[in-house]
C-alpha cells in the first residue's frame, strides 16, 4: 500500500477510516467532525476496523477504570494492525478524547504501536498529525505524535463543514470545557476551560443541519447553559437568546440542550422555556445528591433547596416540563442520612427519567484522595435502592402519558416491519405501525401503552402539528 504523503492537500485515493466512539453525545459529535477533517485526505468511513487504513479510538474518561479499558481495546486493535501489516498494508492507530488527554504519555509508553495521541481540543490538527505519523512510520521516530495542547485557537474555526448528514435528529456542539470543578469530575482537566462558540457560527451550522434534513437539534456542551457567545452584532448572548434565534430558523421543529448545571439556569433561559414552543418541555438537569453536606463536598455550589426552587420556576414557566437528572451515590463522606436526603429529593421532584452511578474515583480529581470512601458493597446497596425508586418514577411518568395525544417527531423505521419510531416531546421513544412517510414529520399520535423505556401509539392524524 502507498502511504499518504500529505499535509493539508486533497488526496483522491479512497482510504478506509474506522472511528470507535465511547462516551457521551459530545464524543459522537467529535468523532463525526474528525471524519470530516480527514475526508479531504481521501478517508471514507469503514464499518469495521478490520483492514482499515486508519482507526481512531475516541475515548471517554467518565467510564470506571477508563484507562484500563483503553489499553484492553488497544490490545485488540494491535492484532488487527499486525494482520494489516502481514497483508503488506498499514493501519494508522490514533487515540483521541479525554483518556488521550489525561494519559497521553502513558499510552505512548505502554502501547508504542499507537501512531497518534490527540486531545479533544486539537483534532482540527489531524492532517498535520497524520503527516507526522506517516513520516514516523517511514523511520523518522522524531515524528512520534502526541498533541494534547489546549491551543489558543478554537478548533471550530478550523473545521470543514460537516460532510455527512446526521438525520432527523442532529447534535450541535456550542460550548466545551467547564470551570466548575466538581470534586468527582475530570472534564475541567481533560476538556479545559469553558469556551463558547460565536452565535453566528452556531446559526450557520444549524442552517446546514436543517438543509440536510435535521428537524430537531440538540445543542451540546459539557456545561451547555453556561454558554455565552459573541452575538452577531458584536455583543454577548446567553443561551436563552441563542435559543430564540435558532427557533426562528425555517424548517427547525424542535430544540433541546444538554447538559446543564443548576447554577447556570438563569432567568433568561427559564423565560425561553416559557416563550419558545420549539424548545421541548424536557430538561436534563443533574443534581447529583439531595444532601447539602454532600453537595458542598462535591463543590456543586448549590443546595437541594436551590435545586427545588429552580424546578419550581421551570414548572411555573412551562407547566408540562419533564425533568431528568444524574445522581452519584457513595461520594466520599456520604452517610446513610445523606443518602436518605437524595431519596427524599427524588420523591419531591418526580423525575421522568434519570441516570445514576456508584461513585468511583477518577485519578487527579479532588474526591479521589479524600478520606471517608464508602465501601463498595454499601455503594451498591444504595445504588440499587435509588434505581428502584427512579424506575418507579419513570414508570409512573410513562403511564401518565397513556391516553394522551402527543406530537411525535418520527426519526426512522422501527424494529418490526411496518413500524416507525420517533420521540415524544419528553424524549421517550414512541413506536407505532404507520407509513414510512411519517419520518421527518411531527405528527399527533395517541399513546396506547407504556413500556419501561418507551411508549406505543396509534396514528391520530398524519398532518404535521408542530
Ligand atoms: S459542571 Fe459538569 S462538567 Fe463541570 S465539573 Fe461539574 S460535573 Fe464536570
Amino acid at each position: 500500500m502507498t502511504l499518504p504523503e500529505h499535509g493539508n492537500t486533497t488526496v483522491t485515493g479512497r482510504k478506509r477510516l474506522h472511528v470507535i466512539t465511547w462516551g457521551c453525545q459530545m464524543n459522537v459529535y467529535d468523532s463525526a467532525r474528525m471524519a470530516d477533517v480527514l475526508a479531504p485526505l481521501g478517508y471514507a468511513p469503514a464499518e469495521a476496523p478490520d483492514g482499515a487504513d486508519m482507526v481512531i479510538l475516541n475515548t471517554c474518561h467518565i467510564r470506571e477504570k477508563a484507562a484500563e479499558k483503553v489499553f484492553s481495546e488497544l490490545g485488540r486493535l494491535r492484532r488487527l494492525q499486525e494482520a494489516r501489516a502481514a497483508e503488506g498494508g498499514r493501519m494508522i492507530l490514533a487515540v483521541a478524547g479525554c483518556v488521550a488527554q489525561a494519559e497521553g504519555a502513558e499510552i505512548l509508553a505502554r502501547a508504542p504501536y499507537v501512531d497518534i495521541v490527540l486531545g479533544p481540543q486539537t483534532y482540527h490538527r489531524l492532517p498535520e498529525l497524520l503527516a507526522r505519523a506517516v513520516r514516523a512510520a517511514h523511520g523518522d521516530r522524531a515524528g512520534a505524535v502526541i498533541d494534547t495542547d489546549f491551543p489558543p485557537e478554537q478548533k471550530f474555526d478550523f473545521l470543514p463543514e460537516a460532510a455527512a448528514p446526521q438525520g432527523v435528529c442532529a447534535f450541535l456542539t456550542i460550548q466545551e470545557g467547564c470551570d466548575r470543578f466538581c470534586s468527582f469530575c475530570v472534564v475541567p482537566y481533560t476538556r479545559g476551560a469553558e469556551q463558547s462558540r460565536p452565535a453566528a457560527a452556531i446559526i450557520a451550522e444549524a442552517r446546514r443541519l436543517i438543509a440536510h434534513g435535521a428537524r430537531e437539534i440538540t445543542l451540546l456542551g459539557q456545561n451547555v447553559n453556561a454558554w455565552h457567545g459573541e452575538a452577531p452584532d458584536g455583543g454577548t448572548w446567553g443561551l436563552g437568546r441563542l435559543i430564540r434565534a435558532l427557533a426562528d430558523l425555517p424548517g427547525l421543529l424542535r430544540l433541546r440542550y444538554a447538559t446543564s448545571h443548576p447554577r447556570d439556569m438563569i432567568d433568561e433561559l427559564i423565560e425561553a422555556h416559557r416563550d419558545v414552543p420549539t424548545l421541548m418541555p424536557f430538561l436534563h438537569l443533574p443534581v447529583q445528591s439531595g444532601s447539602d453536606r454532600v453537595l458542598a463536598a462535591m463543590n456543586r455550589r448549590h443546595t437541594a433547596a436551590d435545586y427545588r426552587r429552580i424546578v419550581d420556576r421551570l414548572r411555573a414557566a412551562r407547566p408540562d416540563i419533564a425533568l431528568s437528572s444524574d445522581f452519584i451515590v457513595g461520594h466520599p463522606g456520604e452517610t446513610v442520612e445523606d443518602f436518605a436526603a437524595t431519596l427524599d429529593l427524588v420523591r419531591a421532584v418526580g423525575f421522568a427519567q434519570a441516570y445514576s452511578f456508584r461513585y468511583s474515583p477518577r485519578p487527579g480529581t479532588p474526591a479521589a484522595t479524600v478520606p471517608g470512601q464508602v465501601p463498595e458493597p454499601e455503594k451498591e446497596r444504595r445504588l440499587q435502592e435509588l434505581q428502584a425508586l427512579l424506575r418507579g418514577e419513570q414508570a409512573r411518568f410513562n403511564a401518565g402519558c397513556v391516553g394522551l395525544t402527543l406530537p411525535v417527531l418520527f426519526t426512522g423505521p422501527g424494529r418490526h416491519p411496518g413500524q416507525v419510531v420517533g420521540r415524544s416531546p419528553f424524549l421517550q421513544p414512541v413506536h407505532l405501525t404507520g407509513p414510512a412517510g411519517l419520518v421527518g414529520t411531527v405528527t399527533g399520535v395517541r399513546i396506547v401503552a407504556a413500556l419501561p423505556n418507551s411508549l406505543s401509539a396509534t396514528l391520530v392524524q398524519e398532518r404535521a402539528c408542530a
